[in-house]
């Protein structure tokens, strides 16, 4: 099979640089063009300098139509949320499958990037390491497993310059949580609590902590009457993230058009 040629979105950017920085080692593909926001500092920039490795002759542009139309067979999209849908259209319109790992996304996002699976493989995952791909689908099964009475309270810490809050990962969780209860998140959810308010039996609830360089804690926590089961994950390296959307971008380009997920690559 021919080596898959990636575009990375968001290519200066802390995951940017660790995706080009891991894809030197990537048995199954190769980048072939680094895209960022036209304003950036780095415009023009050697990506391959900018992530640490040695000169790649892969210069920083802007112009994603003009990378697909180069030859790609996947972008993988670490940027910014008001970036995600023209990557989407960009996508669907040369039929090259993309992986958004951007978080933040708003529902008229994800309804485009619906639209665009008609046409060509999408994968959002706001969360693409391997452990809490497996993680969802615990917190999924036991709260399937568990009675109502167990309240159910998702914590998650992220470094100081983290945009979204709650974590796009948090919130995965969550809806898994609502799926295993037969809801959807949109109903279950309590985002914040201040001042004086009781909980809603059957609520999920969230705590955001923001700091330091923290590079993704997640707990969730069941809390029963008398007892408490807690499932929880902790990224010390945004290496794994890298790793694991480089593995399910590879998968993706062998899909037919179609909403994927990363559970879809590791079925519990
Ligand atoms: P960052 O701020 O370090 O990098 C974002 C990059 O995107 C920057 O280089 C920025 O210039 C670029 N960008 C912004 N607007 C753009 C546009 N219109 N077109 C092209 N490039 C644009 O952020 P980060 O820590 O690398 O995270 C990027 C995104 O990935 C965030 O949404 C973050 O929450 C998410 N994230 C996801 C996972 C996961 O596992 N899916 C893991 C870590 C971070």
């Amino acid at each position: 099979m021919s080596a898959i040629r990636t575009v990375i979105v968001g290519a200066s950017g802390r995951m940017g640089r660790t995706l080009i920085r891991c894809a030197q080692h990537w048995p199954d593909g190769r980048v072939v063009a680094a895209i960022d926001r036209a304003d950036s500092p780095e415009m023009g920039r050697d990506a391959g300098e900018l992530a640490g490795v040695s000169a790649l002759s892969l210069p920083l542009h802007a112009d994603l139509n003009q990378a697909l139309a180069n030859g790609a067979d996947l972008v993988i999209d670490f940027s910014a949320a008001t970036a995600t849908p023209g990557n989407l259209e960009a996508c669907a319109t040369a039929g090259v499958a993309i992986l958004v790992g951007t978080t933040g996304l708003s529902d008229a996002i994800k309804s485009k990037a619906a639209a665009a699976a008609a046409r060509v493989p999408v994968m959002i995952a706001a969360n693409t390491s391997l452990g809490v791909a497996v993680l969802a689908q615990l917190v999924r099964r036991v709260a399937a497993a568990l009675p109502v009475e167990f309240d159910i309270e998702i914590i998650e810490g992220h470094h100081r310059h983290k945009k979204d809050a709650p974590s796009g990962t948090a919130l995965t969780l969550g809806a898994a949580a609502a799926e295993g209860r037969a809801t959807t998140l949109q109903a279950a959810a309590q985002l914040g609590r201040s001042g004086a308010s009781e909980r809603r039996q059957g609520e999920i609830g969230f705590a955001v902590v923001r700091g330091g360089d923290l590079v993704g804690e997640h707990l969730v926590r069941f809390l029963g009457p008398g007892e408490q089961l807690e499932l929880g994950h902790v990224a010390t390296d945004r290496e794994i993230f890298a790793r694991g959307a480089l593995q399910a971008g590879a998968w993706l380009t062998r899909q037919p058009p179609g909403s994927y997920q990363m559970s879809d690559l590791f079925p519990v």
